[in-house]
């Protein structure tokens, strides 16, 4: 009997957002899943970005997960990279 239970579970990432200020991709530490955080309501959080020294502030419609099993070698998407045109980049 082949367990196969490895692929029902839900792989954990780390929640990522673009530093407003910079277009850096941070770790907000968060850890969830991809659907778990869809599924999530919009929330409101705050991020100490390394990039800045300061604090972030960001809704989760900015935000994803950053899958680990999901990065072999290709770019993670930025689904919302344009919302901060005044940035540098
Ligand atoms: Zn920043």
């Amino acid at each position: 009997m082949i367990k196969t239970k490895k692929t029902m579970e839900a792989v954990v990432g780390v929640v990522m957002i673009i530093c407003p200020e910079t277009g850096y991709e941070i770790s907000t530490g968060m850890e969830t899943d991809q659907s778990t955080f869809s599924h999530a309501p919009v929330f409101f959080a705050r991020t100490y970005c390394p990039v800045c020294r300061t604090q972030h502030e960001w809704f989760a419609k900015d935000a994803w997960v950053d899958e680990p099993k999901r990065r072999t070698g290709s770019k993670i998407r930025r689904p919302h990279l344009r919302h901060s045109e005044h940035a540098a980049r």
